[in-house]
């Protein structure tokens, strides 16, 4: 069976070997056992359904919701001599019907459709008339209402499934998914779970890097003069913010374009046009720019703000070095930032359920901000790796600040949240640690135990700063919603009683990513 596609692999794309996992998956698929297929961003996800359309009876339906990739897709499946077609939004009345009647004659191996297409008759209808042997349905995150990008239309495709007799095989693939979501894809599928096929999310190429407590304007600018000649792309939250990024960098003679929402598509298609084939090295944009670039030599993407969760994070920084090559992926860190998605959330229409879902991971990506760990490991934890090493090569794992013995601070400041019973969030702590005045303090009765104050020769902020570095190595717990409480975990407990040693890197550092050193 593999070898057949194993010789399609080479006659239709030209490549001697599968990847990692591609080979799994189409097995699986051929064997007719529906699958997850969990792989990252440029793993190769596409082949793990177009061998299998090459190798089985009628045709396959690929459910996408990226309608700016399709004609890509579509005309790079026609040069190598796959017959297919897609069907959207974009296309005409005519178009349509000439499509779809090659659909009903059996002309097409593939056919690419946008999910809201399934609420259409008359495409319902044409499930009656043809033979479907497969459904892949690409971000299948989508399906997901715990995923970071939640699309009602992707829950009609269960219904479309069970249109289609004989039942077709089902094939998932995402490159985001968390254990939660992944479990919910497969039970919205219908996929045993040992049908899942995970492979590996490390990008060995990419260098992760936080830097924090630095002139972010400064920065970017030094940062992009020394990388010069070199493709990059800046993300910011807002379209304000892209708009004074992009004057800021082109001032400075910087090649740069700029894509939000709130330009005009002619302007948009032209700038990315104008990146695509490198006629301006930085793209600033907000996350609205990327779903439909295919860029392979972007060498650093560098997040000016925090982006909303880890998901989001890893897909954007992902988009570096997509060849291969060395390339950098910066988060400018700055935690009042992450006030901004606090408010987007808190305004958002989900319920509130999903909502507190949401705060806890928006904690999760600020935890990456304050982590001391590698940087690549704890992405890696993020998405289940369990068993991830660790990189040698991002920030942390190269920062080679001293690390100094914390563990009689931290047992000061784990007591202390014991004592209050773990019923608060970090600026109450951080206030009785430091022997605050505040009446509310009083009013519990705080300033009575024996760590009021205990702390009081640092400041609020530095205390509060110790709280995220012990809630992001693991040693608090934050409850979900938008004022966490803190609770101790198992780690911190161990330290309460001795039996482990609490480490932290010097404070105060200047990050050296580029060579040499920066004036800040
Ligand atoms: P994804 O959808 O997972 O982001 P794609 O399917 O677009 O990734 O594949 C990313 C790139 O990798 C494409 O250029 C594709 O042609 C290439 N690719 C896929 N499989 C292989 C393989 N087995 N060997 C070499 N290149 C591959």
């Amino acid at each position: 069976m593999l070898t057949k596609a194993k010789d399609f692999l080479q006659s239709y794309f030209g490549y001697d070997e599968f990847r990692r996992g591609q080979d799994t998956i189409i097995q699986k698929v051929l064997a007719g056992e529906d699958t997850l297929g969990i792989m990252p961003t440029g793993g190769g996800k596409s082949i793990c359904y177009q061998i299998p359309a090459l190798s089985l009876r009628g045709i396959t339906i690929v459910v996408s919701p990226l309608i700016s990739l399709m004609k890509d897709q579509v005309d790079a499946l026609e040069k190598a001599g796959i017959p297919s077609t897609f069907i959207n939004s974009t296309i005409t009345g005519e178009e349509m019907r000439e499509r779809m009647s090659g659909l009903y004659n059996g002309k097409y191996k593939l056919v690419y459709i946008a999910p809201e297409r399934l609420e259409t008759d008359y495409f319902l209808r044409l499930l009656d008339e043809v033979h479907v042997s497969l459904v892949a349905i690409d971000e299948a995150h989508c399906i997901s209402q715990w995923g970071h990008d939640f699309r009602p239309s992707y829950l009609l495709i269960r219904e479309l499934i069970n249109r289609i007799k004989p039942k077709p095989v089902v094939l998932g693939l995402t490159a985001t998914a968390t254990p939660q979501v992944r479990e919910d894809i497969r039970q919205l599928l219908d996929i045993h779970v040992e049908n899942t096929v995970v492979t590996g999310f490390e990008r060995e190429n990419l260098r992760f890097h936080v830097v924090k407590g630095q002139d972010r304007d400064l920065f970017l600018i030094d940062y992009i003069q020394k990388n010069s000649g070199q493709a990059g792309i800046v993300y910011a939250a807002t379209r304000k913010e892209v708009e004074r990024l992009y004057h800021l960098l082109k001032a400075k003679g910087i090649a740069v374009g700029k894509y939000h929402a709130g330009i005009s598509e002619k302007s948009r298609e032209r700038y990315q046009e104008q990146f695509l084939y490198d006629d301006i090295d930085v793209m600033v944009a907000t996350n609205a720019f990327g779903m439909g670039i295919n860029k392979s030599n972007v060498r650093f993407v560098i997040h000016y703000h925090i982006p909303r969760n880890m998901e989001s994070y890893y897909q954007e920084a992902g988009r570096a070095g997509r060849d291969g090559e060395e390339s950098d992926c910066i988060l400018l860190f700055a935690p009042q930032d992450s006030h901004i998605q606090s408010f987007l959330i808190d305004q958002s229409e989900m319920d509130e359920h999903r909502k507190e879902n949401e705060f806890g991971k928006l904690r999760k990506m600020i935890a990456y901000g304050h982590t001391e760990s590698c940087l690549q490991q704890y992405i890696l934890h993020y998405f289940g790796e369990e068993d991830a090493n660790i990189c040698g090569k991002c920030g942390n794992c190269t920062d080679d600040r001293e690390q100094v013995d914390v563990t009689v601070e931290a047992q000061m400041a784990l007591s202390c949240i014991r004592r209050m019973n773990e019923r608060f969030g970090k600026t109450m702590i951080a206030k009785v640690l430091t022997g605050s005045s505040d009446q509310k303090i009083r009013s519990f009765g705080f300033d009575q135990l024996s760590t009021y104050g205990i702390m009081k020769d640092k400041t609020q902020k530095e205390t509060t700063e110790f709280i995220d570095f012990l809630t992001a190595e693991g040693y608090l717990r934050p409850t979900d919603g938008s004022y966490p409480i803190l609770m101790l975990t198992e780690m911190a407990r161990d330290v309460l009683h001795g039996k482990e040693k609490v480490m932290r890197k010097e404070k105060a550092r200047i990050t050296q990513i580029v060579e040499d050193n920066m004036l800040f």
